[in-house]
C-alpha cells in the first residue's frame, strides 16, 4: 500500500489517490500516520529526485497535487488538536509585495517548499508590509519570502527590510522574483536588516536555502558565506559606480539619432483614433503564442520546440506541453477568458526628449505629452545616444508624424477558474492557466501589433511573416512597454491609461506601483519608423533626472524613487 502511494506521488498520478489513501487510513493506527509515513516518504523521494536533477518542476508540482489531495482526504479524520503536530521542516510566510500582481514564480516556490515538508503561508499578491509582518509574528514563522516582478517592488522590499529591523525581527528574509537581483539585494536591501537577507534565484534554489537555514550544522557557514557574498557584491558595485554616466544630458542630446524626415514622409494611419475590441476570439491568438516563456516560467531553458525532444528534459517538457495544449482547448471551447484590447493612433511630434500627442490632425490640442529618457553612458564613436523621442519627427521640422499606444488583456474571467483549481488542491492546473493567460496576452499584443501594421496604421499592408519571424520581431516598428529598458519609468503608464481610457475600454487597471491588473495584460507604445529599435536607457545622471522631474512635474526625490534602477549616482537621502 505505502509503495502504491509513493509511486502515485513520484509519478504525479492522482487517479486513485483518494481510494489508496482511504485504504492506507484504514490500515493505519491513526490517520496522521499516513501523512507522516508513506506520504512524507513519497515526497522525500520526490524532493531527492528533484534535488539531483532527475525530476523537473512541473513534475514536482504534479506530485504536490497528489499529496495535497491525499492530505485533504485525511484531514476530516484527524483530531483537531493534532493537525498542527505533523512534523515540519520550518514555516514560511510568502507574499508578492504591495503594488505587484505577479505570482507564478512565488506559487511554484510555495509548492516546492511544501513538497519538502516546509509549511507555507501564502498571502497572495499586492500584500502590504504590515500584513506580512503581522502574519510572520502571529504564526511564528521561520522565514519571510518576498516576491516581485516590476521594478517599483524593489523599493517596497527595501522598506520591508527596514521595517523588519525597526520591529526587531531576526528571522531570515528571502528575496526573489524577476526584477530582483543579487546586487540589489546586497546593496540596497541587506544593509537595512541585520539578520540574514538571501537572494533566491529560482524555485529550485529555494529548498536548498531554507534547508541550510533550518539545519543547525549548516546555518552558520551558510550565513557567513552569504555575508561574504554581500560584501563582495557591494565592493563590485562601489567600484563600478565611478565609471557611470560620462556625458552630460546636453552632450548626449547633441549626439541624438538623426533621422532624415524629408524622405520618405511618415505614413499617416489609415484609421486614426481609438479602437476597442471586446470578446476578441481566442482562437485568433493561438497561432501567435510564443511558447518559450511558458517553459521559462517552469524553469526550463533552451529553445522551443527543440526542448520537447531534448534527451534530458524532453519527457517532462512534452508532458507539460500536452497538458497545456489540452487546457488551451478547454479555455477556448468553454470561453474561460475574455480578451479585451484598446489601440490608439495619434498625430504626434517630438519636442526635445518629449513627444506631444495631439487629439487630431490640426495638432493644436494636446492629448498628452510623453516624457522619455536618453542614454548617457559612453558609447563607441558613431553610435547615437538613443531616446525614443528621436524616432518621432520634431515639431520644428513641421513634418506630420504619428505614434500609437495599446493595452490588451487575456485575463478577464480567470479568477473563477483559479478559485476552482484551488478548491481542488490543483496548483498544477492553476499555474498552467496563469501562464497560458500570460501567453495569450502576449500573443494578443503580437497579433494586434501585426493588425496595426497591416490594417489600422497600414504602413506594412503586405507584411507576411511566420510566427517564428514575429517572435524574432523581424517587422518594421516597435512596441516598447513603459517600465522596460527603453522607457523604464512605470509612471508614464498613467498617460497611456488616460489617452486610451484603458480602465473603461479594456478593463485593465493600474496598481499604485503601476502594475496592470488583470495580471495577464500587456501595454505599450507603437513607433513605426524603420530605424526604431529597442535599447536600454541604462544609468543616467543627476542632470537628466532633475530635467526629467521638471518635465514630468515630479519632485526630484519622486523622480529618483521611480527611476531608482537607472540612477548612476547615489541620491541624497
Ligand atoms: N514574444 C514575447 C514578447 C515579449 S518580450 C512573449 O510572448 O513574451 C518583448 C516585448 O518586451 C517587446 O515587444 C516590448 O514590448 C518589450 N521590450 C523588450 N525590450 C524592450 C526595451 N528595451 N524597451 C522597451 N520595451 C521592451
Amino acid at each position: 500500500m505505502s509503495e502504491r502511494l509513493a509511486h502515485a506521488l513520484v509519478k504525479g498520478i492522482d487517479d486513485y489517490i483518494t481510494e489508496d489513501t482511504e485504504e492506507a487510513r484504514l490500515a493505519a493506527a491513526e490517520p496522521l500516520h499516513v501523512i507522516e509515513g508513506p506520504l512524507m516518504d513519497g515526497m522525500n523521494i520526490v524532493g531527492d529526485l528533484f534535488g539531483s536533477g532527475k525530476m523537473f518542476l512541473p513534475q514536482v508540482v504534479k506530485s504536490a497535487r497528489v499529496m495535497k489531495r491525499a492530505v485533504a482526504h485525511l484531514l476530516p479524520f484527524i483530531e483537531k488538536g493534532k493537525i498542527g503536530t505533523a512534523r515540519t521542516n520550518g514555516r514560511m510566510v510568502i507574499a508578492t509585495v504591495k503594488g505587484d500582481v505577479h505570482d507564478i514564480g512565488k506559487n511554484i516556490v510555495g509548492v516546492v517548499l511544501q513538497c519538502n515538508n516546509f509549511e507555507v503561508i501564502d498571502l497572495g499578491v499586492m500584500v502590504p508590509y504590515d500584513k506580512i509582518l503581522e502574519t510572520a509574528r502571529r504564526e511564528e514563522v521561520d522565514f519571510i519570502g518576498l516576491s516581485g516582478l516590476i521594478t517599483p517592488s524593489l523599493d517596497e522590499m527595501v522598506n520591508i527590510s527596514r521595517e523588519m529591523q525597526r520591529q526587531g525581527f531576526t528571522i531570515p528574509l528571502l528575496i526573489g522574483g524577476a526584477t530582483t537581483s543579487p546586487t540589489h539585494t546586497s546593496v540596497k536591501i541587506a544593509p537595512h536588516y541585520k539578520s540574514p537577507v538571501i537572494y533566491v534565484k529560482d524555485a529550485s534554489r529555494a529548498v536548498g536555502v531554507c534547508q541550510a537555514l533550518i539545519t543547525a550544522s549548516q546555518r552558520e557557514a551558510f550565513v557567513t558565506q552569504n555575508d561574504v557574498d554581500h560584501d563582495r557584491r557591494r565592493e563590485q558595485h562601489a567600484g563600478k559606480k565611478v565609471k557611470s554616466p560620462e556625458l552630460t544630458i546636453l552632450q548626449a542630446r547633441a549626439n541624438r539619432r538623426r533621422i532624415d524626415w524629408a524622405a520618405p514622409a511618415p505614413f499617416a494611419p489609415l484609421s486614426p483614433g481609438v479602437h476597442c475590441f471586446d470578446h476578441y476570439p481566442l482562437s485568433d491568438l493561438v497561432a501567435s503564442i510564443d511558447w518559450m516563456p511558458f517553459f521559462n516560467a517552469w524553469e526550463f531553458s533552451g529553445k522551443f520546440p527543440a526542448l520537447l525532444t531534448d534527451p534530458v528534459v524532453g519527457e517532462a517538457a512534452s508532458s507539460l506541453y500536452a497538458d497545456a495544449r489540452e487546457m488551451l482547448k478547454r479555455i477556448i471551447a468553454e470561453r474561460w477568458l475574455r480578451v479585451r484590447a484598446v489601440v490608439g493612433l495619434f498625430p504626434a511630434n517630438a519636442v526635445g526628449d518629449d513627444v506631444e500627442i495631439y487629439t487630431d490632425e490640426r495638432r493644436d490640442t494636446l492629448a498628452t505629452t510623453l516624457c522619455f529618457l536618453r542614454q548617457q553612458k559612453s558609447k563607441a564613436p558613431g553610435l547615437p545616444h538613443e531616446c525614443l523621442a528621436d524616432y518621432i519627427a520634431p515639431k520644428q521640422s513641421a513634418v506630420p508624424d504619428y505614434m500609437g499606444a495599446f493595452a490588451v488583456t487575456a485575463g478577464i474571467g480567470i479568477e473563477e477558474h483559479i478559485a476552482r483549481f484551488e478548491r481542488a488542491h490543483d496548483d498544477y492546473s492553476s499555474i498552467i492557466l496563469k501562464a497560458l493567460a500570460d501567453r495569450l496576452a502576449e500573443a494578443c499584443a503580437e497579433r494586434f501589433h501585426q493588425r496595426v501594421r497591416r490594417e489600422l496604421w497600414g504602413y506594412a499592408p503586405e507584411e507576411a511573416l511566420t510566427n517564428e519571424q514575429l517572435v524574432r520581431e523581424e517587422y518594421r516598428g516597435i512596441r516598447p512597454a513603459p517600465g522596460y529598458p527603453a522607457c523604464p519609468d512605470h509612471t508614464e503608464k498613467a498617460k497611456l491609461w488616460s489617452l486610451l481610457d484603458v480602465d473603461n475600454n479594456a478593463g485593465i487597471r493600474l496598481t499604485e506601483s503601476f502594475a496592470m491588473y488583470p495580471t495577464a495584460a500587456v501595454s505599450g507604445w507603437y513607433f513605426a519608423h524603420p530605424q526604431a529599435h529597442y535599447f536600454g536607457v541604462g544609468k543616467i545622471d543627476r542632470d537628466q533626472v532633475a530635467d526629467y522631474a521638471q518635465r514630468t512635474g515630479m519632485t526630484l526625490s519622486e523622480a529618483e524613487r521611480w527611476l531608482a534602477p537607472n540612477l548612476g549616482y547615489e541620491p541624497a537621502p
